[in-house]
């Protein structure tokens, strides 16, 4: 089992200029800003689940980990994430 970030439109703040989840994400290309919500989306398949855009948006709280089916590839939405990667668990202190 493995998490994937997702971002809440409703709380996320990038059309007010916020991009911290961007650019401490270590993935290229992983969470970016989408042109058209103006709020930031994670491409999934990409995403290592290292938890630590969810540590950097801890003011808006707009990133939610979900696992990942191992069997399907899909992502549960509203299921219990599992133990993050190491990364995010680091800077997290
Ligand atoms: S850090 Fe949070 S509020 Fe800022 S762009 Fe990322 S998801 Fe949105
Ligand atoms: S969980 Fe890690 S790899 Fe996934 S979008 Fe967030 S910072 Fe990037």
């Amino acid at each position: 089992m493995y998490n994937v970030a997702w971002v809440d439109n409703e709380k996320c703040i990038a059309q007010k200029g916020c991009r911290l989840c961007i650019m401490y994400c270590p993935e290229a290309d992983t969470i970016m800003l989408d042109a058209t919500t103006q709020k930031a989306i994670v491409i999934e398949p990409r995403c290592k689940g290292c938890d630590l855009c969810k540590v950097v948006c801890s003011t808006h709280n707009a990133i939610t980990m979900f696992p990942v089916d191992p069997t399907t590839g899909k992502v549960i939405k509203g299921g219990e994430a599992g133990e993050a990667a190491a990364l995010g668990q680091a800077y997290a202190g």
